[in-house]
């Protein structure tokens, strides 16, 4: 049964397509509270969840599911965001756990995502063993 439209809500809440992800994930959370007309899309939901449980709880090593990534490395496909985010070292805040090391390797900067993810490893395996993270060229 499709649920009743909040007509008001949308009027004052437009959802432009090139809004970034945080915005996406803030209109979507407004739209699910304000209105039922339709459903928070998988990936919107799936970074909601991976950003409460990040909030939180301490992150585990191991990546949850099925992914064959190594702990720590995560792939982001979205239409405006594709690439290997890779976050070693968690530190708490106030906030919650910080990754203490942080670096996104972009498909479109790396060229393609084989050669992102070939960086994103590099940079990971150095990390690992060097417990530094090297300065990535400009
Ligand atoms: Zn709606």
């Amino acid at each position: 049964m499709p649920k009743k439209i909040n007509a008001k809500w949308h009027a004052r809440h437009p959802l432009r397509s090139n809004s970034s992800l945080i915005r996406r994930i803030a209109w979507h959370q407004a739209h699910a509270k304000a209105c039922g007309c339709r459903p928070v899309p998988a990936s919107i939901r799936a970074e909601i969840k991976r950003q409460a449980v990040a909030k939180t709880r301490r992150p585990t090593r191991r990546p949850r599911g099925s992914s064959n990534l190594p702990a720590g490395m995560v792939r982001l496909d979205y239409p405006r965001v594709r690439g290997y985010l890779v976050r070693v070292g968690y530190t708490r805040t106030r906030k919650g756990w910080r990754p203490i090391n942080k670096a996104y390797f972009g498909d479109s900067r790396f060229g393609g995502p084989r050669k992102a993810r070939t960086a994103a490893d590099a940079w990971l395996k150095r990390l690992l063993k060097t417990r530094r993270a090297k300065k990535r060229k400009r």
